[in-house]
């Protein structure tokens, strides 16, 4: 008898962080490699959020709390859908885990049943799939490529419809391409859903803040506040406050789903960590304007990683409007032979001849469910992005056809 659940069969390592486990091997064995593969805000967390939490522990605020957050930090995340996004929950309609993440697998848990569909746009975040898998439900994918700016539209989604349609993803900014839906777009959304009864949306909004150019930011109950009940919507401080070693994210929905995640929670990690709730609280209450800031900061390396890319032959980069993350198309290298005579069979070979070669860590666009792309994260220095990409553009150049 095995040892393990047949329900692992279903489902796999996050690819992501299989490379950032690569790439700290490959460093430890003394090389000196760039990381373009990690997911995670490369400033640090700010002061006065550092000493919220401190002061939590000094005041011996490190005991249990309740299961789906105490009730400072729900407030605070009231308050932050009413300034922000002009919405309002009641404290029973939020709930907060550890990390988006894991509001995201208690949805999954807490809704599907055997048979239950969810739609999932792809590329999409590597681990949308495997939660829906784990959760007992159908994942059904609709590929979004770069013709149309790798966004749904609304012929695909209807025609992936069907009975047992039970929630669509979205992620706008989107890990990993930085597409984002403008109100227009949301709001077509929004009439799918008019149309279709039983469909539900989970709205994944961890990227909000980190936007560039004009672009304004919707997120999708704000354009149909009459289906607060059908909107599940996901947000967290990792990205924003640069927290995701901290692990709090926060869920808004209807109550009774909130209730059953929330029961989810008590028999698995109860309650996110004392402290790092009473660090959230102060993100959410605290100064806000440096980050503003770092979303300038974020688009000039957009534009710098935008600039190299694009001069790569057989590299073609779509320019995002969020997240930090870009998405080169690569399809051009494929069947094209490395130094060493190994062909370029798809993403998985260009990522690994990348790191290989160049000492350059990126994720191949298979793990996010779309072939002929790679994924680079520029959350890293302005030198090791152009040192990074440059290397990359050396590796593309001793390719040969
Ligand atoms: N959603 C998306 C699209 C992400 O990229 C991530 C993290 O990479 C998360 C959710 C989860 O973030 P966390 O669990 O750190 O809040």
């Amino acid at each position: 008898m095995s040892l393990l659940s047949s329900r692992l069969s279903a489902i796999k390592p996050s690819p992501t962080l299989a490379v950032v486990q690569k790439t700290s091997e490959l460093k430890k064995q003394g090389k000196h490699i760039i990381s373009l593969g990690a997911g995670e805000p490369d400033f640090d967390t700010p002061d006065n959020i550092k000493t919220a939490a401190i002061n939590a522990i000094n005041k011996g605020f490190t005991k249990y709390t309740n299961v789906d957050g105490i009730i400072q930090l729900k407030e605070a995340i009231q308050s932050k859908f009413q300034r922000e996004n002009n919405l309002y929950y009641e404290l029973n309609e939020i709930i907060v885990s550890c990390g988006g993440k894991q509001v995201i697998y208690n949805l999954f848990m807490a809704s599907l049943n055997e048979y239950d569909e969810v739609i999932i746009p792809s590329p999409y975040w590597v681990s949308y799939p495997d939660m829906v898998l784990l959760a007992g439900g159908i994942p059904v994918f609709i590929e979004c490529g770069v013709k149309d700016n790798f966004k749904l539209t609304i012929e695909k989604l209807e025609q992936a419809i069907t009975d047992n349609s039970k929630w669509l993803i979205l992620n706008s900014p989107s890990n990993p391409t930085g597409a984002t839906y403008s109100f227009e777009e949301l709001k077509g959304i929004v009439n799918i859903l008019y149309k279709y009864p039983n469909l539900n949306v989970m709205t994944d909004d961890i990227y909000e803040h980190i936007i560039f150019d004009s672009f304004k930011f919707y997120t999708l109950l704000e354009i149909a506040r009459d289906l607060k009940n059908r909107i599940f919507t996901v947000n967290g401080v990792s990205k924003a406050y640069s927290m995701t070693g901290w692990r709090i994210g926060y869920g808004a929905g209807n109550s009774q789903l909130v209730k059953a995640m929330s029961m989810i929670q008590s028999q698995s990690t109860s309650n996110p960590s004392s402290i790092s709730q009473m660090a959230a609280v102060e993100a959410l209450n605290g100064p806000q304007d440096f980050i503003k800031y770092n979303a300038k900061i974020f688009e000039q390396k957009r534009d710098l990683g935008l600039k190299i890319l694009n001069q790569i032959e057989g590299v073609s980069c779509y320019k995002p409007e969020g997240a930090f993350y870009l998405f080169p198309k690569c399809q051009d290298l494929f069947g094209k032979t490395t130094p060493s005579g190994k062909i370029i069979q798809n993403s998985n070979d260009l990522a690994e001849y990348f790191l290989e070669e160049g000492g350059v860590a990126v994720v191949p666009g298979i793990a996010f469910g779309l072939e002929g792309y790679f994924r680079i994260s520029y959350a890293t220095s302005f030198a090791e992005i152009e040192e990074g990409l440059n290397k990359i553009a050396v590796c593309c150049s001793k390719l040969t056809s």
